[in-house]
C-alpha cells in the first residue's frame, strides 16, 4: 500500500502542510510519553538530524478542507486522519494505524457522511460526546465531517462548543466547498485552520486513474477531461458504461432544442433521468435498512408490552422513512447537478471556440458540435447559454423546484 497521501491528486502544497502537521502531532505524543515539552523533543530531534518542524505551529485541533467538488476534500481529511494515527507519524500506509484508518475500521476515527440534506443536532451532540473520550489507540480521537456545509444551525453550535474547548487529544476535520458564511459559520471558521484544495489538472487525474485503477491511458485522458477535474466522476466515466450513456444523453440536449415543445421535452427527460439514477443508487440501501429495522424490532410480537413496542416501532419506521426520503432528494439533486456540469462544459467549449482561446475542450467527443454552435451563436450567444446553465444550478441550490429551473434553462438555451 502506498503512502496515505498518494490519492490526493495535484495538491502538492496541501500535502506538504498536512505532512508537517502530522509530524508535529507525533512529536506532541512523544513529548507526552517522555514528559518533556514538544518543543524540547523537536529540538532534540533536530539536533539528531531528524529535522522535525516546530510542533507549536504545525498542529492544531480543528481543520477545514475546502475546494470544488471532486477536488479531494474528504480524501485529504481521511489521509490526514490516517497520518495522525500512523505509528510513524508520516502516513506510511503500512502500519496498523494507517491501514485501519484508510479501511474505515479505526476505533478512534469517526466519519460523518450526511445522507440527507442536513446533519442534525442530535447526531452532532452524540458525536461530540464520543469524541471527548480518551483515544483507545493512545494517539488521537479524530472526527471527520464530510459536507460540513450541511450542518443545521443547532448542530453547528454543538460543534462550535467542542471546537472552542477541545479535549486535549481530539481533532476535528471538516470538509466544505468554501469558507463562505453560507457554507460554514464565521465563528467555526475562525477556530479552524483552512487547507484550500484546487481543481486538479486533467493530466494529474488521468495519471492516477492509470496508476491506481489500471485504466488504459487514452480512456483515462478522455475521462479526466470530461470530468473537469472531478476525480471520482472521472473514474466512474472510465469504468461505468451506464454513466457514459447518461452523459451522452445530456450532451445530446443542445442539438435537440428545436422549439418550445422540444425544450419542455428535454427538461422532462433530464429530470426523469436524474430521478431514475437517484432511485437506482438508494433503492438497495432503503430495502436493507427497512429489513434490518424490522428484524431489530421483532415484527409481530404479542403479550405484555407488545402494544407499546408496536407504537414505538411505528415511530422508528416513520423516522427511517423520513431519513430515506431526505437521502433520495439529495441523490436526485446530485445526479441533476452532474448533468448540469456536463452541459455547462459543452457551452464552455462553444465559448472558448468562438473566442479562439488556446485551451483544450472539456468534451473532446462533442467538440465538433460545440464548434458548430460557436459559429451559429458567436461568443455572446455561447456565453448567454453557459450562464443559463449556471443560473439553473444556482436556482436549484437556492431551493427552486428543479423542474421549474430546468424548464427555464432549456427555454433560454433554445432562444439564446
Ligand atoms: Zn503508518
Amino acid at each position: 500500500m502506498p503512502d496515505v497521501f498518494a490519492d490526493l491528486v495535484g495538491q502538492d502544497e496541501a500535502v506538504t502542510e498536512l505532512r508537517r502537521a502530522a509530524a508535529a502531532a507525533a512529536a506532541v505524543l512523544r513529548a507526552a510519553a517522555t514528559d518533556r515539552t514538544p518543543a524540547l523533543v523537536a529540538a532534540g530531534e533536530a539536533d539528531a538530524g531528524a529535522g522535525t518542524p516546530d510542533p507549536g505551529t504545525g498542529m492544531t485541533h480543528a481543520w477545514i478542507f475546502t475546494g470544488p467538488p471532486g477536488s479531494g476534500r474528504s480524501v485529504a481529511a481521511r489521509a490526514f486522519a490516517a497520518a495522525l494515527q500512523c505509528a510513524y507519524g508520516t502516513g506510511c500506509g503500512e502500519c496498523p494505524g494507517c491501514h485501519t484508518t484508510m479501511g474505515g475500521t479505526n476505533a478512534d476515527v469517526r466519519l460523518v457522511v450526511p445522507e440527507g440534506l442536513s446533519i442534525g443536532v442530535g447526531e452532532m451532540r452524540a458525536l461530540v460526546l464520543r469524541a471527548a473520550s480518551t483515544p483507545s489507540g493512545g494517539r488521537w480521537q479524530v472526527v471527520v465531517i464530510e459536507d460540513a456545509d450541511r450542518l443545521t444551525e443547532a448542530a453547528g453550535n454543538a460543534l462550535l462548543k467542542a471546537i472552542e474547548e477541545p479535549p486535549p487529544r481530539t481533532v476535528f476535520l471538516l470538509c466544505a466547498p468554501s469558507t463562505h458564511p453560507d457554507d460554514i459559520s464565521v465563528t467555526i471558521r475562525s477556530r479552524c485552520r483552512v487547507v484550500p484544495l484546487r481543481q486538479p489538472p486533467a493530466t494529474a487525474v488521468a495519471e492516477v486513474l492509470v496508476r491506481r485503477d489500471g485504466i488504459a491511458p487514452d480512456v483515462a485522458q478522455w475521462a479526466a477531461a470530461a470530468a473537469q477535474g472531478h476525480v471520482g466522476r472521472a473514474r466512474r466515466l472510465a469504468r461505468d458504461p451506464e454513466a457514459r450513456k447518461r452523459r451522452a444523453a445530456v450532451l445530446a440536449v443542445p442539438r435537440r432544442l428545436t422549439g418550445v415543445g422540444a425544450a419542455f421535452d428535454a427538461a422532462s427527460a433530464l429530470i426523469e433521468a436524474a430521478e431514475a439514477e437517484a432511485e437506482a443508487s438508494v433503492a438497495e440501501a432503503d430495502v436493507a435498512e427497512r429489513a434490518a429495522l424490522q428484524t431489530a424490532l421483532g415484527a409481530g410480537g404479542t403479550g405484555r408490552g407488545a402494544a407499546g413496542a408496536i407504537r414505538g416501532a411505528a415511530g422508528q419506521l416513520k423516522e427511517l422513512e423520513k431519513r430515506q426520503k431526505s437521502r433520495a432528494t439529495r441523490a436526485q439533486r446530485d445526479a441533476l447537478d452532474r448533468a448540469l456540469v456536463d452541459l455547462a462544459g459543452f457551452y464552455r467549449d462553444a465559448l472558448t471556440m468562438a473566442l479562439r482561446a488556446p485551451v483544450d475542450p472539456v468534451h473532446t467527443d462533442t467538440a465538433a458540435l460545440a464548434g458548430a454552435g460557436a459559429q451559429k451563436w458567436d461568443a455572446e450567444g455561447s456565453l448567454r447559454r453557459l450562464e443559463a446553465v449556471l443560473a439553473c444550478r444556482a436556482a436549484i441550490d437556492a431551493n427552486v423546484k428543479p423542474r421549474i429551473a430546468v424548464e427555464a434553462m432549456m427555454l433560454a438555451l433554445w432562444k439564446g
